[in-house]
């Protein structure tokens, strides 16, 4: 935790307290995630396991946020058994409703470490500008990335080059939505709801024409996809 965090976290508290004060009925919850690579890396690397990590840093987190007086009325944390049963009702919901397909895709896979990379565990040059560039994003030039379009790719765990897999997951069809947002982005522009540069950087990616994300991963720890052949894959944490 460092001062960054905190001053991403500070405007949902501040909202929470002005909505209390107007006399709203306010929920303001959040948490640890407890799941995902970054977590397993660590485990390995210290020997233990994701949960003695994860609660670690969960009763850290807790403590900071006691001490700076947040007024969260619920923190808990990922792996808590009503989060994966709701996130697996969010992800059912979305499938009878139509938002998400499968589809079979290539990723990255490290042979040396045994596992598919999630884009962030790739790196390499941006195909866009030719600077240094994560899997999913370049922070260069903004570019929305697929790790394999990178050049001269190299595993962030180990530092050599992974090799390409075929591996089947659900996406989520986001192209079917770009015009529905497109008028919720006018509206807020018309009202001045929003700050010029998240107006900016919203209609860039609608210029672009919004991608369909993939919403499952292989990932070693998670909230399980709960479809039959899927077992060992887990929802994506953004979703
Ligand atoms: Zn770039
Ligand atoms: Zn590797």
């Amino acid at each position: 935790m460092h001062l960054g965090h905190i001053a991403a976290l500070l405007p949902g508290d501040i909202l929470a307290r002005y909505y209390r004060q107007k006399g709203e009925k306010v929920l303001y919850v959040s948490g640890s995630d407890c799941n995902g690579t970054p977590i397993s890396i660590r485990a390995n690397q210290e020997q233990t396991t994701v949960n003695a990590i994860a609660d670690r840093y969960h009763k850290e987190f807790e403590q900071v946020f006691q001490q700076l007086g947040f007024s969260y009325d619920i923190y808990t944390r990922t792996d808590a058994s009503h989060h994966h049963q709701i996130v697996q009702t969010i992800f059912l919901t979305l499938l009878e409703n139509g938002y998400l397909y499968k589809k079979k895709t290539d990723q990255a896979y490290c042979e040396y470490d045994g596992c598919f990379l999630p884009d962030r565990f790739v790196e390499g040059i941006c195909p866009n500008c030719g600077e240094k560039a994560r899997g999913d994003q370049c922070d260069h030039c903004s570019a929305i990335l697929d790790p394999l379009e990178l050049i001269d790719k190299r595993c962030k765990i180990c530092g050599q080059e992974p090799v390409v897999k075929e591996t089947e997951h659900f996406y989520l069809s986001f192209s079917t939505l770009q015009e529905k947002l497109e008028k919720y982005i006018a509206g807020a522009e018309q009202e001045k709801r929003w700050r010029e540069n998240a107006i900016a950087l919203t209609k860039r990616y609608l210029a672009e024409g919004i991608q369909d994300r993939a919403v499952t991963r292989d990932l070693p720890n998670g909230v399980d996809v709960p479809i039959e052949g899927f077992e060992g894959k887990k929802i994506y944490v953004w979703i």
